[in-house]
């Protein structure tokens, strides 16, 4: 999970042409299963990220989608819909990689201008080709050279318009295989019947705030003015949003990291207060080493908890910076204790249907010795914490080195004595292999984030 910091609001540049290509690429997980094993195109397929029949599909190819399984169904409900399914775990390591190829591809035709999550990207057409004939037919080269040099299975929806946030809609319109144009002059009859919270950036609580002010329909939307739109957002993210809508390309500035973390479905085995303490450290752990793959510090430490059958407990820390997995799997250990007494306190003890857990006030180490006052004196404020923090990096190395050729083998393959792994006792019990990295659909994670 990574969560943007806000951007700053820049000067708006308004854009003449079609200057944004969006590309969606269309049940992605699904696609690339496809593209591995050829036998499997044009077959229902889902992508599951636990080897379990109540797991729900995370993805779900588009001959899965036509019996009616998609994201989120569960794997019995598939199998009922569709006996013969293909049913897929999750390889999230080849996802990224695919993704890289698919980028590269794209980059020998036009550059890069902003990658959203794993399957979607902005890219930016040069001036001389912002009119829709030559546009289109860089978007078809683009088609065909994804189709000849990676594979037909890997399909994407285009979308073209003056602006990153038009563009996407416009990507939204068909699919799959989708390539669609959409100009200034087409608005905002052609988005007329958008529902409001498709529009990315038009969440609940924004759309309710709209509702309010009286604005229901896209045409409503498009005819708000700047200064309106900044009120009804609370924020100069509103005044940021008509712009993207009106066809001004918004600077993005580049995504910084502000949370590290990691969240996980629990199953039957897991749902009782003890095992789901183990799997929350063991997210911990993980997103510790993240943190120090990425060579900063955090300062925080956040625990969410949702029960069964429903509600959701939710706490916080804040600490001294560190990179020290002791210190926070401690402050958990403390956040788990205010927890059960939580629930002692409402009752008997619920089942645990899934828990996140992210460290949060990250700083990078180099900007953290720089600083001066408070930072500085809160960080390695203890040899100790800075000994412990080279120790687990020592840990990171040995857990993650490249020569290491079992490094990816589960915990129960025949090889695995053989590879080099250094935890903790007291998780022992647990193969995070297993559990499997779980992708947040907003961020596309380093591979060597796999080996973790
Ligand atoms: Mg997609």
């Amino acid at each position: 999970m990574l969560v943007s910091s806000k951007p700053k609001l820049d000067a708006y540049q308004p854009v003449d042409g079609l200057a944004c290509l969006f590309l969606d690429f269309n049940s992605y997980f699904a696609s690339v299963e496809q593209h591995d094993r050829p036998e499997l195109i044009g077959r229902p397929v889902i992508v599951t990220p636990l080897q379990s029949e109540h797991t729900g599909a995370i993805a779900a190819s588009y001959e899965a989608k036509a019996y009616g399984i998609t994201r989120g169904t569960k794997v019995c409900d598939a199998r009922e819909l569709y006996p013969d399914i293909a049913i897929m775990p999750a390889r999230h390591d080849r996802y990224v990689q695919i993704h890289k190829l698919l980028m590269a591809e794209i980059e020998r035709h036009i550059p890069l201008k902003k990658i959203y999550s794993i399957d979607e990207a902005a890219f930016r057409l040069s001036r001389s080709e912002r009119n829709p004939a030559l546009a289109i037919e860089t978007a078809r080269r683009i088609k065909k050279g994804i189709a000849e040099n990676i594979g037909p299975a890997l399909r994407a929806s285009i979308g073209l318009a003056p602006s990153g946030l038009l563009a996407k809609l416009a990507a939204e319109r068909v699919k799959p295989d989708g390539l669609t144009v959409l100009e200034l002059k087409d608005l905002p009859h052609k988005l007329a019947d958008m529902p409001l919270t498709d529009i990315p950036g038009v969440g609940s609580g924004v759309a309710a705030r709209l509702a309010a002010a009286g604005i229901t329909t896209f045409t409503a939307l498009w005819n708000l003015q700047p200064k309106q739109a900044r009120a009804v957002w609370g924020s100069v993210m509103g005044e940021r949003f008509w712009y993207g809508l009106h066809g001004y390309d918004v600077h993005e500035e580049p995504t910084k990291k502000s949370m590290i973390g990691h969240s996980r479905v629990l199953t039957r085995g897991h749902e009782m207060p003890d095992q789901a303490r183990i799997v929350a450290r063991a997210l911990l752990l993980k997103a510790a080493s993240r943190l120090r793959h990425y060579k900063m510090h955090a300062g925080g430490l956040s625990l969410s908890v949702r029960l069964r059958p429903e509600g959701r407990w939710e706490g916080a820390r804040r600490f001294s910076y560190s990179q020290d997995s002791f210190c926070f799997l401690k402050e958990l250990d403390d956040l788990w204790e205010a927890f059960l007494c939580n629930r002692r306190r409402e009752g008997a003890m619920p089942r645990i249907g899934g828990v996140t857990v992210y460290l949060h006030r990250l700083a990078e180490a180099d900007d953290v010795k720089m600083q001066q006052g408070d930072l500085f004196a809160e960080v390695g404020n203890s040899v100790e914490d800075q000994n412990r923090g080279r120790l687990w990096r020592l840990i990171d190395q040995i857990n993650a080195d490249p020569k290491d050729k079992f490094r990816k083998l589960g915990r129960n393959a025949p090889l695995a004595p053989y590879r080099k792994h250094v935890g903790l006792a007291s998780q022992s019990g647990l193969d995070l292999n297993y559990l499997g990295a779980k992708i947040a659909f907003s961020r596309v994670p380093e591979e060597a984030e796999f080996l973790y």
